[in-house]
């Protein structure tokens, strides 16, 4: 999820290496690590911290001195942030060294299969497995050692890899996690990103999924995943460093909002295990039919987006676990006395994992007795440590100020607790749960489907630009996606921007419509189509405009709205983390167009941390 940088040629390759993970540093990260093979023996320098930190430790008479070399930024998944969890990880015989960004989800399978054999782990990581089976698997030919360790992992990875056994060479797989190959002049390059290697090469050719690459400082060759020799010709990247950090896309969070698919699959892919993949597996969190019966009330805090996700989660929650929810702003929540104890299950979420007011109400909720949850990207953020269970997102990090791959995640993870507990409670058919676990399973392939085609959301967008007050109606689970829709809007276009439950709409804030006032209307809730037809047209007949953003089911409204924008067929229940995709993407455009500071709108702080 964080950076990768490999280097082959012949300078020095700590300093090649240690300059290109500050390339990377943009993308945040916890730690940072190198390993530089000399010929002989692998050398690794890793540190917790910043980068600079790394630096001091690999400077003057430390600095390695061999020419290849691998470097890694992390951003820890499993394992807390630490040297010893750091990149580069070693095989226990010290032959191989690794850097790896993704997810290995069956790690603890591995790991124990190699334990039983006498492998002795140095970290806590899942990465660490990699190392361990390339030693395990070692046949004297080193692709096909790699092709026998790609065969027994399974989830998203980018590893650079050295050894001792190839001297002269570095190597490279990958599945699902982004990998080019730098080619230089007498020097060769791996990185997670052309922003890692862009001062030394413009020439890149794009690993993909389930190739090899071997790399020496005069070749590269590349093999497919049954070990043939492929051709692959490099193109030209005329990026500047600054684009090259966004990926090419104008703004980080564009960006982010195109990784929802990969974001949102590493949130839930982990969780979803058992042959037929039928069973939720929450991490270390254990809900057994004692505890979960015990839970009279569910409390989800949370600030801004992450209090929007725990509205779209209540709806959720209470229909299949028939627990009361109750959703409270955490800075609210701490001064409000709130009725809690050892029957409350209080469910935290930040993104950051450092939100001030979440924390208190964390420690709040924790000292009147509740069991409590966190859902937070940031592993052994201030939130994650002091709750009594976590749940991490694995959003990854996000660069711009306005969330976006941050909530659908956790949107997404509390979907898993609630079929988690409704399966425990009962409360849901089997047959039923199959088909929601399923639905959201498939959320990351319907949203590359609104990827794909984002010119209407734009031209839209567009023609709507200029106004200075725009409405998001809808009902149930519509009216709480509609929230996260206006708070995006406002926080990046500084539109003025409300959501109403549609129904409400009539008991005051309809005589805020005039001719031309925009209302974007989410309907995608079959049972409550009739109804959102009413809601459309009283808002038309005082003069307002309507955009529909309808299911395909719901797709007819668009003959009663001025405009419609359909998403993927998807079941109703889970249809928001779709239609927050298609919002987010309208904010964007909308404050494009009116020429907003995006990744860095006024006034706002990524991570807040006073009260
Ligand atoms: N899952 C790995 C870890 O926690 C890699 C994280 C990353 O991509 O930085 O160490």
């Amino acid at each position: 999820m964080c950076g990768i940088i490999g280097y082959v040629g012949s300078k020095k390759a700590a300093p090649v290496l240690l300059k290109g993970l500050e390339r990377l540093e943009y993308r945040g990260y916890d730690s940072s690590g190198i390993a530089v093979a000399d010929g002989e023996k692998i050398e690794v320098i890793k540190s917790i911290g910043k980068i600079n930190e790394l630096v001091k430790k690999a400077s003057g008479s430390n600095m390695p001195c061999g020419q290849i070399g691998i470097g890694h930024t992390r951003w820890a998944t499993h394992g807390v942030p630490s040297d010893i969890n750091s990149h580069p990880h070693l095989s226990e015989d010290g032959a191989f060294a690794i850097v790896h960004n993704g997810i290995i989800e069956n790690y603890a399978e591995l790991k124990a299969e190699l334990i039983s054999r006498g492998v002795h782990f140095a970290s806590d990581t899942d990465s660490e497995v990699i190392a361990q089976l390339l030693q395990d698997n070692y046949d004297g030919d080193i692709i096909s050692t790699l092709r026998a360790v790609a065969k027994r992992l399974v989830g998203s990875y980018a590893v650079g890899i050295v050894t001792v056994y190839d001297p002269d060479a570095l190597y490279a797989i990958r599945k699902d996690n982004p990998l080019v190959v730098g080619v230089g002049k007498n020097e060769n390059f791996i990185a997670s990103d052309f922003a890692a290697a862009l001062e030394h090469t413009h020439n890149f050719v794009q690993l993909e999924n389930g190739e090899t690459a071997r790399l020496s400082s005069h070749s590269v060759t590349f093999y497919d995943s049954d070990g043939n020799n492929i051709q692959k010709t490099p193109y030209r990247v005329d990026w500047d460093i600054e684009s090259a950090e966004k990926s090419g896309y104008p703004h980080f969070m564009l960006k982010e909002i195109y990784e929802q698919p990969r974001a949102i699959t590493d949130t839930v892919r982990p969780r979803i295990k058992g042959e037929n993949g039928d069973k939720i597996v929450l991490d270390k969190i254990e809900f057994t039919d004692v505890n979960v019966n015990r839970i009279e009330r569910i409390d989800i805090v949370g600030c801004g987006s992450a209090y929007h996700a725990g509205i779209v989660g209540k709806s959720f929650i209470e229909k299949y676990c028939r627990i009361r929810v109750n959703c409270e702003l955490a800075s609210e929540y701490v001064y409000s006395d709130p009725i809690t104890d050892n029957r409350t299950l209080t469910i935290i979420i930040s993104q950051s994992g450092e939100t001030a007011d979440t924390l208190a109400a964390l420690r709040l909720a924790k000292k009147l007795g509740s069991h409590t949850i966190a859902v937070v990207n940031v592993v052994e953020s201030a939130i994650a440590r002091e709750a009594d269970d976590v749940l991490y997102t694995h959003a990854g990090p996000e660069i711009a100020v306005a969330t976006t791959k941050g909530y659908t995640t956790q949107v997404a993870a509390l979907y898993l607790i609630g079929l988690k507990i409704a399966k425990i409670k009962h409360t849901i058919s089997d047959a039923r749960y199959l088909e929601v676990l399923k639905e959201i399973a498939a959320l990351p392939k319907k949203i590359e489907a609104v990827l794909k085609n984002t010119d209407a959301i734009e031209s839209y967008a567009k023609q709507y630009a200029k106004h200075k007050c725009v409405f998001f109606i809808g009902r149930g689970t519509d009216y709480a996606a509609s929230l996260e829709g206006a708070l995006k809007l406002k926080e990046i276009s500084y539109i003025h921007a409300e959501a109403y439950a549609a129904g409400e709409l009539k008991h005051g804030t309809i005589s805020l419509i005039e001719d031309g006032t925009i209302t974007l209307a989410l309907v995608t809730q079959s049972a409550l189509y009739l109804k959102m037809l009413s809601n459309i047209k009283a808002v038309q007949s005082r003069g307002g405009t309507v955009l529909a953003i309808a299911s395909k089911l719901n797709e007819k409204i668009g003959e009663a709205s001025d405009g419609l924008l359909v998403i993927p067929d998807c079941d109703d229940d889970v249809s928001p983390v779709i239609t927050a995709v298609v919002l987010q993407l309208f904010a964007y455009y909308v404050a494009k167009e009116r020429g907003c500071d995006i990744d860095k709108p006024r006034n706002l702080a990524k991570s807040v941390t006073v009260e």
